[in-house]
């Protein structure tokens, strides 16, 4: 028997969706199943070493085994409500996780690798004035089941055919900077964190797995002591009036204790570095004088800054910077000896950009719309 339960909508009442057990708690649940602890470690690289996620196909286990994981566990994935792939081969979907709710997942795929954006909420509580998803408001948090099944159904699909021009297809690093905020979903976080790392599931290196956040001080040292990866902190601004206004969680944890935060968070590798983000919005955070006091306020962290566009949506406000201004804005980053990465937007004819994620799914009307097949565009860059 094959597990078609795999892509409907609602949980079974009573299963374990195995997506969603780090080692430790596939060790328990075996256990529960009276198998010895091994077993655990053989499911895991089933999943996620052979991309195996029917019962019956895993084949070192024992009829009796097998028999009880279809009675007790599913290995259930998300519907994809819409697919859509970007002239610049970045691909974008839309997956429901259940009735009422979908998130959007995105992978960008470069010469030799493939980011996936995933989405740890449905919406977003923050409230960041210039982001898509805060419009939307908050849903709920995800499942670490529902983390984990993006990284597995996008892994899934670009495996297919339909995928083939894509070019790189593998994901080799993955950003939780989708819709929501991933320290204010901490606890499903680290389980799905800890399989991206593990040698027996995905076992990505540390700096291929990053947690990006607005600033939640107490869950960045959380997340230090639990989990070794790397960390994306959204600045956008180098003092606390302009970064009240922009990413209001920071009246509650004001730049000091970030800051704080973040140089704890280095101290205990010293390869290691914060990726500061800062959006581009004209007029707003963009002048010579926010650079110069941006330098000084990171320069006691080692950091890269990475300098995002902002990338419009209807009402927001905003409008972003113009190229000359970026430009200067870098400049000035790199007089101060700061690095800085200057990035391009991806997949932005596909609404595939940062902070737009959350378009498709806030438009209800669009969002009614069946399943939409992968377009290709014209020409690749
Ligand atoms: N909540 C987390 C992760 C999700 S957003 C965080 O705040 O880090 C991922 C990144 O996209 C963040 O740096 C966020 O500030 C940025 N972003 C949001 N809306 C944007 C927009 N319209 N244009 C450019 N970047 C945006």
């Amino acid at each position: 028997m094959t597990l078609s339960r795999a892509t409907v909508d609602e949980p079974i009442v009573g299963l374990t969706n195995l997506l969603g057990l780090d080692e430790a708690g596939m060790v328990g649940f075996v256990e529960s199943l009276g198998q010895k602890r091994f077993r655990a470690r053989q499911l895991l690289k089933w999943l996620y070493h052979n991309d195996v996620r029917q019962f019956d196909d895993m084949t070192d286990l024992s009829k009796a085994f097998r028999a009880s994981l279809r009675e007790k566990a599913e290995v259930r994935l998300p519907t994809v409500e819409h697919a859509h792939i970007s002239t610049d081969g970045t691909c974008k979907w839309l997956f429901k996780v259940d009735g009422a709710n979908a998130v959007e997942t995105v992978f960008i795929p470069t010469d030799d690798r493939g980011t996936l954006c995933v989405s740890s909420q449905v919406g977003c509580a923050l409230d960041c004035s210039f982001c898509a998803t805060a419009r939307q408001g908050f849903n709920r948090n995800l499942s670490t089941a529902e983390i984990v099944a993006q990284v597995y159904l996008a892994a899934e699909l670009l495996r297919t055919e339909a995928y083939q021009q894509v070019g790189f297809r593998r994901i080799t690093n993955i950003v939780m900077m989708g819709m929501g905020e991933p320290l204010a979903n901490f606890r499903n976080l680290v389980p799905a964190l800890n399989l991206m790392l593990d040698d027996n599931a995905w076992g990505l290196s540390k700096r291929r797995v990053t947690v990006s956040t607005s600033g939640i001080v107490p869950a960045i040292d959380r997340l230090r002591e639990s989990v070794d990866c790397s960390l994306a902190v959204s600045l956008h601004a180098p003092d606390d009036d302009l970064r009240n206004e922009l990413v209001p969680i920071n009246r509650k944890y004001p730049i000091k204790d970030l800051m704080d935060a973040c140089q704890r968070y280095v101290s205990r590798d010293h390869k290691t570095h914060i990726m500061f983000e800062y959006v581009m919005l004209a007029g707003v955070n963009d002048k010579p004088e926010h650079a110069r006091a941006l330098a000084k306020l990171v320069k006691s962290v080692p950091c890269k800054v990475n300098m995002i566009p902002f990338n419009p949506f209807p009402g927001s406000g905003y409008t972003v910077s113009s190229e000359d201004t970026i430009n200067r804005f870098w400049d000035v980053l790199n007089r101060h000896r700061i690095r800085a990465l200057k990035r391009r937007t991806r997949g932005d004819d596909i609404d595939a950009a940062c902070g737009q994620l959350a378009g498709d799914v806030t438009d209800k009307s669009r969002r009614a719309a069946k399943f939409v097949e992968p377009r290709y565009g014209e020409t690749r860059p």
